[in-house]
């Protein structure tokens, strides 16, 4: 990493992304967060970015709104690349085929695969120019197993976890390394209202996974130790998918 160096980090006001905001903030990047509309929340996490003494640029946007990414992302583009990428917003719509208005299905994907495809498409050919950079895409233990009651939810991670060795594969040559970070179950708002016990007879490790348990393995991917791995799929689900 050099001096100064950059990660942009989606969805990052709260949750899982908030916990890697902050872990590449620890590890020396200056961040680019970006979120959707909690405008309280993403401040308080720029304050313990700012706190480490590392810089935060707000970046409030849809990434399923293409001419939202447009005008927040190009200004900042022209000027600094980031070496780091994080595709970590996500939304779950839970509900059985049958019953599934298509704004549930569509919002999922959209905000799934039209958000990935709308940061990363702005960001990739950048960081092959520099021949240097990392792309994470969080996905799901949904995505490789699906998951009743998640149709859409799996059908968006699963196409992301194809669009990650896809990509993997097309910006190799540029040095530019892609990897996805599957989450089993992770204690965020996204997961506050499962049945916990049930669940937790399903995971062997017999607990939900923390925030910076996920944002420790995109770290690691991110990291000079991680330069021969690309194209994978790290999971982080105390053992509910092997
Ligand atoms: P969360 O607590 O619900 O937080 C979601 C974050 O995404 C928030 O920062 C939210 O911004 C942002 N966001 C939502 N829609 C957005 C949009 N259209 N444009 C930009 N930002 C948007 O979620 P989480 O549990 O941390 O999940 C983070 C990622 O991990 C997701 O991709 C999720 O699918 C995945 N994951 C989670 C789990 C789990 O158990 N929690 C398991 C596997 C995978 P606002 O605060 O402004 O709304």
């Amino acid at each position: 990493m050099s001096q100064m160096d950059i990660a942009l980090i989606t969805g990052a006001s709260r949750g899982i992304g908030a916990a890697i905001a902050v872990r590449l903030a620890e590890e020396g990047y200056d961040i680019w967060l970006n979120y959707r509309s909690r405008h309280d929340a993403a401040e308080q996490v720029a304050g313990r970015i700012r706190d480490l003494g590392r810089e935060c640029t707000l970046l409030p946007f849809d990434v399923s709104d293409e001419s939202a990414v447009k005008e927040a992302l190009d200004a900042p583009l022209k000027e600094q690349t980031p070496y780091i990428l994080v595709n970590n917003s996500g939304i779950n719509r839970d509900g059985l085929l049958f019953w599934m208005p298509p704004e549930n299905w569509k919002d999922v994907l959209n905000v799934s695969l039209d958000g990935f495809f709308y940061v990363t498409s702005r960001v990739a050919g950048l960081m092959m120019q520099k021949k240097r950079g990392r792309i994470v895409n969080i996905v799901s233990t949904s995505g490789q197993t699906g998951m009743p009651g998640q149709v859409n939810y799996s059908a968006a991670k699963a196409g992301l976890i194809g669009a990650t060795k896809a990509l993997a594969k097309e910006v190799a040559r540029s040095r530019v390394l892609v990897n996805a970070v599957s989450p089993g179950f992770i204690e965020t708002d996204m997961t506050k209202d499962l049945p916990k016990a049930e669940i937790l007879k399903m995971v062997p490790l017999r607990r939900f996974g923390t925030c910076e348990e996920v944002a420790a393995a995109v770290a690691f991917l991110c990291s000079d130790e991680a330069s021969y791995i690309t194209g994978q799929v790290l999971n982080v689900n105390g053992g509910v998918h092997m």
